[in-house]
């Protein structure tokens, strides 16, 4: 999950990182009472989960509380790379700005390791200089046991090359900004820019984080910190759920046991409808090694409540869970679903392999739904599928 700007920094604070204060707010006038309080002048700064806000004219300096309100107004409701600002933060304004540095923490995955990037030459034009002048940006492979410690966040610093008057506040702020990455069980903390101001001192101005949702269980804050207006309604009602759920752009749905017999379940889908008017998946959906009938039932729900979806895909390989205990569901969540209210009216195309596929397929024959039929081939079922979508379409 990647944060907000604001979110980024309440946790620098949290850990101790040098941030300036400020407030998160959704109308213009609320900039006003803000930046009285901060001594008359603000900085707004546009909250979208996208980089290069200070290019596209996101963030902006207020000198007179009039003025923030003025600034709000303009950034409120901008585009920035295809996000729509809904909200901007009135940050306290750095005293002026004498160099931006870059510092980071990320998992190198390549690498099986952790990493440090860090440069003197940070800012806005980041990006140009580690494509142009690679060597002014050092990377400092990091020791998962190991850790930062005082002497390692001093030897990024000495690696990039950051001043000798800076380079002890630096290795400070790397050392929490590390504790930050650990503690909150982050992918990625970035700082760009750590500031370098007039009176010396080193700030953190903006701050990137990207948290591991596989550490969701030890973290119930990081519910609070989910922007549940960007979310998809139906992603959100499949992990309400416990569902793995992904929403795509196509019309056939896919249901499937197991992530990778799922995933190749898409690219048969995807080939075959090639030739039905270019039909693609709905959805990625893995109801795991289980698929109760209830498991199938919420899937069903899920995928039957997607408008797009013209037709049904139900990709079963028997393993510990046989095939006509998913039969059974298939035929429990449809009952299910017509108690519920809920009417089926996609067809569904079901192909049963593995463990007791006889059985699963003659328990789906006997129940003889009229929207199920069933194909025993993968190639086949998804060309049925797709073939079903594309008359729909
Ligand atoms: P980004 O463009 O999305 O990375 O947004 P930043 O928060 O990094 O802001 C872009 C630039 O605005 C920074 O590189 C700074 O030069 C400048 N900036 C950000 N905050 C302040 C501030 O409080 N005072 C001043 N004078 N400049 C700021
Ligand atoms: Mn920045």
């Amino acid at each position: 999950m990647d944060l907000f700007e604001y979110q980024a920094r309440d946790l620098f604070a949290k850990h101790g990182v040098p941030v300036l204060a400020g407030e998160v707010i959704d109308t213009p006038e609320a900039a006003r009472e803000i930046t009285e309080r901060l001594g008359g002048k603000s900085v707004v700064k546009a909250q979208v989960k996208v980089g290069g806000r200070g290019k596209a004219g996101g963030v902006k300096l207020a000198a007179t509380p009039d003025e923030a309100v003025a600034r709000a107004t303009d950034i409120l409701g901008m585009d920035i790379k295809g996000h729509t600002v809904h909200k901007v933060m009135i940050a306290e304004t750095a005293p002026e700005i004498v160099e931006e540095y870059y510092v980071s923490f990320l998992l190198d995955r390549a690498n099986r390791t952790f990493l440090s990037i860090a440069s003197v030459e940070g800012g806005m034009d980041i990006e140009e200089v580690a494509a142009t002048r690679p060597e002014a940006v050092a990377k400092i492979a990091i020791d998962a046991i190991d850790g930062v410690d005082k002497a390692k966040a001093q030897e990024i610093a000495a690696a990039a090359k950051f001043p000798a008057e800076v380079a002890d506040q630096v290795a400070d702020v790397l050392v929490k900004l590390w504790e930050v990455f650990v503690k909150e069980d982050a992918l990625l903390v970035e700082v760009n820019p750590l500031a370098k101001v007039a009176s010396g001192d080193v700030l953190a101005l903006d701050g990137k984080v990207s948290l591991d949702d596989n550490a969701e269980f030890r973290h119930p804050e990081f519910e609070e910190l989910q922007d549940k207006a960007a979310a998809n309604p139906l992603e959100a009602a499949a992990k309400e759920k416990n569902l793995n759920y992904v929403k795509l752009d196509g019309e056939v749905g896919i249901i499937g046991n197991g992530a990778g017999l799922v995933m190749s379940t898409l690219d048969v889908v995807a080939y075959a409808g090639e030739a039905h008017k270019g039909v693609k998946p709905a959805n990625f959906l893995d109801i795991g090694g289980g698929a109760s009938a209830e498991v199938m039932a919420n899937g069903l729900e899920i995928i039957l409540g997607d408008p797009d979806v013209k037709s049904v895909f139900v990709n079963v390989f028997g393993g510990i869970t046989a095939c006509d205990a998913v039969a059974n569901g298939i035929v429990q969540a449809l009952e299910l679903l017509k108690s519920k209210g809920e009417e089926v009216d996609k067809p569904l195309v079901v192909r049963l392999d593995g463990n007791n596929a006889e059985l699963g397929r003659k328990i789906l024959t006997d129940a003889n739904h009229p929207l199920v039929q069933q194909v025993d081939t993968m190639d086949g079922a998804a060309d049925k599928a797709a073939e079903l979508a594309a008359a729909a379409k």
